[in-house]
């Protein structure tokens, strides 16, 4: 028989915990399921030290656990589990957890996350926490000046390379087209830095280092007649091509803008189905913040509060 619970929270990052934290207190017996990477984004990073209350700075892992026993203190039912699909042609609500068990909830605040794209270089993966990052605003601060790159032509990477040009000694920007894909005034910007070298129509092969990033193997004309490789020495490289927010599921029920971040309405979680909420980076293209995060996972339980309690459930 299907599992009934009033509220659902699928994802356990900032905006999953501090949903849940706030749904339990308001006694909405909260079930929250982690996801397939329990803790989401912050695990992956070493030192969090942006995050408010925290002076001396905590690491991503403590931090979550953190959220995670603060969440369970007020008695949310956190589960192992990733939610596998959806039926939400009407209330209460479907969930699949992992392609077995079915709950039926009345209210759900998807905090899903967004994943940041890679190029799928195996040395990404070699020197992961070790001098990779996808998050500049996250990592940035450990290389006050160092030489970094940044990799990707949109508004993220310009907006990553200006902030990190404010830390580093230098920055390079390797862009795979012979022109940036940011909008005219990030670009502006971007190329008026002095302390900014983009590389254009470049591409990465590898990265070299002794445990720790130390250089970037570069093609410049990749399969032109002119073909020839670079080297740069960095001491940081970040990726910032896109993400992918982590909506599948949710399709064809809920709107989505057309890369796949979930539509709310402007400064509320609302999505266009009455009882769901979304909140942190699967709805948030422009911040992608932990604390923006746990801000908006605040609001979708209060939200989801007042809801069941129109509602009489
Ligand atoms: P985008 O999809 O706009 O840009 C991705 C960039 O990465 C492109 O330059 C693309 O190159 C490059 N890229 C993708 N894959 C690879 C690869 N395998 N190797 C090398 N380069 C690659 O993503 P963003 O994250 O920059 O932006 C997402 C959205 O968020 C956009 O709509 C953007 O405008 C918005 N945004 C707005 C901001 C603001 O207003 N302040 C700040 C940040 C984002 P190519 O051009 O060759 O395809």
């Amino acid at each position: 028989m299907n599992e009934k619970v009033r509220c659902l929270i699928i994802g356990s990052g900032p905006a999953g915990f501090t949903a849940a934290i706030y749904a339990s207190r308001a006694n909405l017996s909260p079930v929250l399921y982690e996801g397939m990477e329990p803790g989401g984004q912050l695990t992956t990073t070493t030192e969090v030290e942006n995050f408010p209350g925290y002076p001396t700075g905590i690491t991503g892992p403590e931090l979550m656990e953190d959220l995670k026993k603060q969440a369970q203190r007020f008695g949310a039912d956190i589960r192992f589990g990733a939610a596998t699909s959806t039926d939400l042609s009407s209330s209460p609500y479907k969930v699949t957890i992992d392609g077995e068990k079915v709950i039926e909830a009345e209210t759900i605040i998807i905090s899903t996350g967004a994943t940041a794209k890679y190029l799928g270089l195996p040395d990404e993966q070699k020197y992961a926490g070790s001098g990779v990052s996808a998050c500049a605003t996250c990592d940035g601060f450990f290389y006050r000046k160092m030489v970094v790159a940044v990799v990707g032509g949109g508004d993220t990477a310009c907006e990553e390379a200006s902030y990190l040009s404010g830390l580093a000694s230098k920055v390079y920007l390797i862009v795979r087209k012979n022109a940036l894909r940011a909008s005219k005034i990030m670009q502006e910007r971007v190329l008026k830095n002095p302390k900014i070298e983009v590389l254009f129509e470049h591409e990465t092969l590898g990265l070299t280092g002794e445990g720790v990033v130390q250089g970037a193997n570069l093609v410049k004309h990749k399969g032109q007649a002119d073909e020839k490789q670079v080297h740069i020495d960095i001491d940081g490289f970040f990726l910032a091509i896109g993400h992918t927010p982590n909506s599948k599921i949710f399709k064809p029920w809920i709107e989505t803008d057309e890369v796949g971040y979930i539509k709310t309405i402007p400064g509320k979680p609302l999505t266009n189905l009455p009882g769901i909420f979304a909140s942190g980076d699967v709805a948030d293209p422009h911040y992608r913040q932990a604390i923006t995060a746990a801000g908006t996972g605040c609001q979708a339980a209060i939200e989801a509060e007042r809801y069941l309690s129109e509602k009489g459930l």
